[in-house]
């Protein structure tokens, strides 16, 4: 009883010593152009229709994103791609020029198809310096990239990719500079070296990742999939047991440096959550109150392991969360 007595007299007189900061508007945002999505890609929550709920379908608005860039001058990077395809935004060319208007600089870092592009947004990536572009290619011939990519035409995108090389020569640009990621499955192991070297033709860095769905087309040949990647999981799971680790962990320091903004405004915090929503709407509430928002603050607490889970804030039913939780792994200030 006296412990706890003394403990809450010094908290009293810790924040008289040092009062908590308000959060200013972060410098770098996500904010998800487009919620909708033409392919069909299996394991995927949007064709699942899982993400309906919190995020709902919908495009960015132009105007929005301009108030937004406007009204936040902190602000120095966006990136556009999340769930949805960001490339099917009908005034995704307006957005480029305005944020290069302003210096501020775009990626579509998190994956786009690059399936249905018009030539002029394909010109317009380079005219307005996007600075990075990761397509997401599952394979190295039609017949495999469409068991994942469903939907999708493989010859189309490598097309669209030779479009903006086109154009980078044209403007002799440097930039967007173009990643391929290649998410491996039984059906496509077979094709990394091709891809890798089709990648290395077309000018684009290669990385392997893992897939969040290990039940979907599930390795065959782990060796030779270990030997391609350089890496001995083949699994998150495995990922987890070898690294003591999550995959991707990093993704949850998105609260603290980069978080994620819906296209309707909504405060998503990370992009990952799409089941729930971590206070105020940057449209109308404004990006620095989102960013400071009771339950941002709360949810930067449970993950540094310092409160405990609450009910109303979607970390609390993420996975991620969950093996934080389990291997006491949590976000430290080196972290951050
Ligand atoms: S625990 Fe889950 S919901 Fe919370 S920040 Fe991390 S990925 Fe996002």
């Amino acid at each position: 009883m006296a412990t706890s007595l003394f403990v809450r007299a010094w908290k009293r007189f810790a924040r008289y010593r040092h009062p908590r900061r308000p959060q200013t508007a972060p410098s770098r945002i996500r904010i998800e152009a487009s919620s909708f999505c033409q392919l069909r890609c299996p394991s995927c929550p949007t064709t699942a229709g899982a993400i309906h709920p919190v995020i709902s379908s919908g495009f960015l608005r132009f105007a929005d994103f301009r108030a937004l860039i406007d009204r936040n001058p902190s602000i120095t990077a966006v990136e556009l791609s999340n769930y949805g395809e960001a490339l099917l935004n009908p005034e995704l060319i307006e957005m480029l020029r305005y944020a290069q208007r302003k210096s501020v600089a775009v990626n579509l870092h998190n994956g786009v198809n690059l399936n249905h592009c018009r030539d002029e947004l394909l010109e317009a990536f380079v005219k307005y310096q996007v600075q990075m572009i990761t397509c997401s290619i599952d394979g190295a011939s039609q017949e495999t990239y469409r068991v994942y990519r469903v939907r999708g035409d493989f010859e189309k995108v490598i097309g669209n990719i030779k479009r903006i090389n086109h154009f980078k020569e044209t403007y002799h640009s440097e930039v967007p500079r173009l990643s391929w990621q290649f998410v491996v499955f039984g059906h496509n192991e077979h094709e990394i070296p091709v891809a890798r070297a089709m990648a290395a033709e077309l000018g684009m860095t290669f990385h392997t990742k893992i897939s969040w769905d290990a039940k979907f087309s599930p390795i065959r040949d782990k060796e030779f999939v270990r030997a391609q990647t350089g890496e001995q999981a083949v699994t998150r799971k495995e990922y987890e047991e070898i690294h003591g680790r999550m995959y991707l962990r990093d993704g949850c320091l998105q609260l603290w440096n980069d978080p994620q903004i819906n296209w309707n405004g909504k405060n998503l915090g990370c992009c990952r959550n799409f089941w729930g929503d971590f206070g105020g709407n940057a449209f109308t509430d404004g990006l620095a109150a989102c960013f400071d928002h009771e339950k941002m603050r709360y949810a930067r607490s449970m993950l540094r392991g310092q409160k405990p889970p609450r009910r109303d804030i979607p970390c609390s039913t993420c996975d991620k969360y969950d093996a934080m939780q389990n291997r006491s792994d949590w976000i430290v200030r080196d972290d951050v």
